[in-house]
C-alpha cells in the first residue's frame, strides 16, 4: 500500500519539524509545458551529435558545482523533507559523486561492441533515443535525479523531469546545478506539472522513454500508459527487504546495520531493512538489544547535527503511517515498542517494532515507510529464506553470518534485485540498483544503469550473395 499515490499535484514546501509552511509554486500552464517539451526536443538534435567529451564538460562541472554546494543544498532538503543534515550532506556529495562517474565513464559503457559471427564481421553501437521523461520521489531528493541525469544526459539524451510535490525547491536546485554548468536549453528541464498533465507527456509522440521512481501504484499507472504507448521504461518501485540474521551472525556488528537500516532518513528508503528475520537460537537476545538500540534514539531538530531521529517527511506520512500500524494491530500484531507519534512539534513518530504479523494480516504484504520494523522468529535458514521469498516485492535484502560461504548460498536463494552480505551498503555510483516482481524492473548506476534508454543498433558486415 501506498498512502501518498492518490494525491494531486501541488508543489509546496513544508518544513516537517515544525509544520510550517516555507514557499509554494504553481504547476505549469499547458502552454508553457508544451514550450518545455519543444525545447527539449529541440535541445535533443544538438546535443545527440555532441561527443562525450563536450558532454563530460557540462556534467563534470554540474558534479563539481554540487560539491562546491553542498552546505545549502542539504540546508534546502533538511528544510524541505526532514532529512538530518549529516545525512543530507552525504546525500549531495554522492549525487555529485554520481554525475561525475558517468561524465568520466559513459563513452567507455557506451562503445561499440565487436560481434563475432559465423560469418563477415558484425557489432553493436549504442545511441541515444530521444526526450526521456522522469517521475521521482521526494525521499532522497538529488540522489534520484542524479541517478537519471548523470546516465542518461551523457548518454546523449534530453531530460524532462518530474518531481515529488513536497520538493519543490529542491527540483529548482538542481535544475540550476546544470544551467550554470552550462547546459543548453531544453537539456534537463524541471516540470512542475499536475498527474493529468504527466499522463499527457508520457502519451507525446516527443518523449521516447520513460523512468519513474515511486510507489507502485504511480508504477503501475505511468508503466500501463507507457507500455500502450510503445515506449521503453524502467520502474523503480517499493520494497519491503527481508535483513536475516542467522545464529552464526556477529550480533554486535549485526545490530549496528539493524538500527541502520530501519532507521536511516527516519526509515524512508525504498530498500530499507523492513521485515528482520532472525533464526530462534540468537532471536531473544537480538530483539533485546534491537529494542534498546532504537529507544536510545532521540527525536529533535534535524538541522542539528546531534539529533539522532528526525521527523517523516510530511504531516500525511506520520498520519497514515500511524493508521497503517493500527491496521496491523487489528489484524493481530503486537506493538512491542513504539507505535505513537511524539509528542512535540513537528511529524515525528516513535521507533516502533511489530510482532506477530501472521500472513493474513495486511501488513504482511505492505511497506512500512518510516520507523517501523516487523520482526520475525524462525526456526532455521530454510525457514529465513521461504519467509524472505513470501513478499510481493523483491527489491534487496541482506544476511547476517560469519560465514561467507553460507551467506552467498543464502544471496542465491532470495528472490530480490540485490543482495547484501553482513551489510546493506545499497548504493555505489557503479553498481547497478534495482528489483523484480513489484519493486519495477530496469536498472539504475553502474554500466546497466546507462543502457536503459540507448538503442543497442547492430551493424553487420559480409561479402555474400542473396540467396538464389
Ligand atoms: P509516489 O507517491 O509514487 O510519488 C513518486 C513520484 O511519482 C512523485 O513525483 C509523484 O508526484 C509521482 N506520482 C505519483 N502518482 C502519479 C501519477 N498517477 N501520475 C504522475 N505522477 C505520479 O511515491 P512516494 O510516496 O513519493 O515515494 C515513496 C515510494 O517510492 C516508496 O514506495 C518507495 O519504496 C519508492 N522508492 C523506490 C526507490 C527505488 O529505487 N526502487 C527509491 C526511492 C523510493 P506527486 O508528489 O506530485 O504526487
Amino acid at each position: 500500500m501506498n498512502v501518498h499515490a492518490a494525491k494531486a499535484a501541488q508543489y509546496r514546501s513544508f518544513n516537517p519539524a515544525t509544520g510550517k509552511l516555507l514557499k509554494s509554486f504553481e504547476t505549469l500552464t499547458d502552454r508553457e509545458l508544451e514550450t518545455k517539451i519543444a525545447a527539449a526536443e529541440k535541445c535533443f538534435e544538438t546535443w545527440r551529435h555532441k561527443t562525450y567529451a563536450e558532454r563530460a564538460v557540462i556534467i563534470a562541472k554540474a558534479a563539481s558545482l554540487m560539491h562546491d554546494r553542498v552546505e545549502d543544498l542539504a540546508h534546502t532538503m533538511t528544510l524541505e523533507m526532514g532529512k538530518r543534515i549529516n545525512e543530507a550532506r552525504g546525500e549531495v556529495e554522492f549525487s555529485s559523486k554520481i554525475l561525475g562517474y558517468y561524465a568520466k565513464n559513459a563513452q567507455h559503457f557506451l562503445a561499440n561492441e565487436e560481434l563475432h559471427p559465423s560469418l563477415g564481421e558484425g557489432h553493436m553501437e549504442s545511441s541515444p533515443i530521444g526526450v526521456i521523461f522522469c517521475v521521482e520521489p521526494w525521499n532522497f531528493p538529488y540522489y534520484q535525479l542524479a541517478r537519471v541525469a548523470g546516465p542518461h544526459l551523457m548518454a546523449g539524451n534530453t531530460l524532462l523531469v518530474k518531481h515529488a510535490g513536497i520538493v519543490p525547491q529542491c527540483a529548482i536546485a538542481f535544475e540550476k546545478l546544470l544551467i550554470d554548468a552550462g547546459a543548453p536549453a531544453g537539456l534537463y528541464t524541471n516540470l512542475l506539472i499536475s498527474h493529468e498533465q504527466s499522463d499527457h507527456v508520457v502519451e507525446d509522440a516527443r518523449i521516447k522513454g520513460v523512468a519513474l521512481t515511486g510507489s507502485v501504484a504511480a508504477g503501475r499507472s505511468i508503466a500501463a500508459r507507457a507500455g500502450q504507448n510503445l515506449k521503453p521504461s524502467s520502474m523503480e518501485l517499493g520494497g519491503s527487504d527481508a535483513f536475516i540474521v542467522l545464529e552464526d551472525a556477529d550480533l554486535e556488528h549485526t545490530m549496528k546495520w539493524a538500527v541502520w537500516g530501519r532507521m536511516y532518513n527516519t526509515g524512508q528508503t525504498c530498500c530499507a531493512a523492513k521485515r528482520f528475520i532472525v533464526v530462534d537460537k540468537v532471536a531473544d537476545k537480538f530483539l533485546e538489544q534491537f529494542k534498546s538500540a532504537l529507544g536510545a534514539l532521540k527525536a529533535g531538530d534535524p538541522l542539528d547535527e546531534k539529533t539522532t531521529l528526525g521527523p517523516l517527511s510530511t504531516e500525511s506520512a506520520l498520519v497514515d503511517l500511524l493508521k497503517q500500524v493500527d491496521v496491523a494491530v487489528s489484524h493481530g500484531a503486537k506493538v512491542i515498542m513504539g507505535g505513537k507519534r511524539i509528542d512535540r512539534d513537528g511529524s515525528y513518530m516513535q521507533p516502533t517494532i511489530l510482532t506477530d504479523v501472521k500472513p493474513d494480516n495486511p501488513a504482511f504484504r505492505d511497506e512500512f515507510f518510516g520507523p517501523v520494523a516487523m520482526f520475525f522468529r524462525v526456526k532455521d535458514e530454510a525457514a529465513a529464506v521461504a519467509l524472505a521469498n513470501d513478499s510481493d516485492f523483491g527489491l534487496g535484502g541482506s544476511v547476517f553470518t560469519k560465514d561467507v560461504e553460507r551467506g552467498k548460498r543464502v544471496a542465491s536463494q532470495v528472490d530480490t534485485g540485490m543482495m547484501f552480505i553482513n551489510n546493506i551498503s545499497w548504493s555505489d555510483a557503479e553498481l547497478p540498483f534495482g528489483g523484480i516482481k513489484n519493486s519495477g524492473y530496469g536498472r539504475e548506476l553502474g554500466d546497466m544503469g546507462i543502457q536503459e534508454f540507448v538503442n543497442k543498433k547492430l551493424v553487420r558486415y559480409a561479402a555474400i550473395d542473396a540467396p538464389a
